[in-house]
């Protein structure tokens, strides 16, 4: 790690053996030798299981979206288009009712009865992360997928994408720590009374109403914003992502603390340096000998494109090898698991009467912070 680097940007463990690659000495840079001979692998179809995984979650999220909207205009409209449960998955868009709901559960045993769903998903989104690094992000999340794919459509419009200067790209990765301190900063200072008449107020009970009309009825200031986040993503690989997201943050921190690691095998490795052309997080992974940055997100793109047999691999402790299918079934197991608790338990639907509704929605936009 060199200094210019955070623990969590790059924390990193050097491969100290040059012998291994042929370089006798200190100091001088390890050459670069292609070995011959080596057993190749095919690749391992572990994209394609995660471009199923994408689209399942960018379907599942239209399908949310879509039926919000129905709802929505079921109350607008005093009760004269179609009525439509509200899908409690809206609350998957309400991180910070999430985190509020987290530090409630967490102060007083109970989970509160507001936006149970955002704290159900936040909790799943954590525990993914804490089990399989930040492969919330690029497995599932929509805006990570978006990401993805405005810059492929980039590359192969332009056949490259663009990355800042280093020190340019370090002093943009913070804003998004940034970010994620003010919000815990916000959340962290207020009382448990406070947090439960926050959310119980006309703007937390529609907070999610506000957040649709948000995009619905985007003023030309957030059309500005949003135009330049998807031009400067269609040229710089997951913008949004890597600089300006919180969440990410978040799942990223979490992440640290996961046990498992891409691993590269030196003595494997022929020094093809495909893995780290490929890596979407810009990560030097043909001279690490185990990834433990924050910016990993366990796509694996490094492992399936690797020609060596042995040479790359995410692994559990001890080495042990985890394919993409055990990753993915995590990822499944986690997601559902605590969905059908949540479900079971009670702890998925906010318990809103029509009559609130009715009362509420309408008047969204009259309801300002409190
Ligand atoms: S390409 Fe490899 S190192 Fe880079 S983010 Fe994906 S899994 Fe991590
Ligand atoms: S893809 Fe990376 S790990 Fe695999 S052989 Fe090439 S440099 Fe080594």
């Amino acid at each position: 790690m060199t200094p210019a680097e955070p623990l969590f940007f790059y924390r990193v463990d050097r491969e100290t053996s040059t012998a291994a690659r042929g370089v006798v000495g200190s100091g001088a840079a390890p050459a670069r030798s292609r070995r011959t001979g080596f057993e190749r692998r095919e690749r391992d179809g572990s994209q394609l299981l995660r471009l199923s995984f994408q689209i399942a979650f960018v379907l599942l999220n239209v399908w949310i979206g879509a039926r919000f909207y129905l709802f929505v205009r079921y109350f607008e409209t005093g009760g004269q288009t179609l009525r439509v449960p509200r899908p409690p998955g809206v609350e998957g868009w309400l991180p910070i009712a999430g985190l509020m709901n987290l530090k409630y559960t967490l102060l007083t045993g109970d989970i509160p009865a507001v936006h149970p769903a955002a704290l159900v998903l936040l909790v799943a989104f954590l525990a993914m992360s804490f089990v399989a690094r930040k492969a919330f992000c690029a497995w599932l999340c929509p805006v990570g997928t978006l990401s993805e794919w405005l810059w492929q459509g980039g590359e192969a419009l332009f056949g490259r994408t663009f990355a800042p200067p280093r020190w340019l790209d370090v002093a943009l990765r913070s804003l998004k720590y940034v970010l994620l301190g003010l919000f815990a900063y916000a959340v962290a200072t207020m009382p448990v009374e406070a947090l439960r008449a926050f959310l119980e107020s006309p703007y937390g009970l529609i907070a999610d109403v506000k957040m649709l009309n948000f995009f619905r009825f985007l003023g030309t200031t957030g059309a500005i914003v949003i135009g330049a986040l998807l031009l400067v993503s269609v040229v710089v690989k997951n913008a949004w992502c890597r600089y300006l997201c919180p969440y990410g943050a978040l799942v990223g921190l979490v992440a640290l603390a996961s046990p498992l690691r891409i691993r590269r095998e030196p003595e494997a490795c022929i020094d093809c340096a495909k893995c780290a052309r490929v890596c979407p997080s810009r990560l030097p992974v043909d001279r690490l000998v185990t990834v433990k940055s924050a910016e990993c997100t366990a796509c694996l793109a490094c492992v399936d494109v690797c020609p060596a047999k042995g040479a790359l691999a995410m692994t559990a402790p001890r080495r042990r090898v985890v394919p993409a299918w055990a990753l993915a079934a995590t990822l499944a197991v986690i997601f559902l698991g605590l969905v059908a608790s949540a479900r079971l338990t009670g702890h998925w639907q906010t318990p809103v009467p029509d009559a609130v509704y009715f009362e509420l929605v309408p008047r969204a936009n009259q309801f300002a912070h409190p």
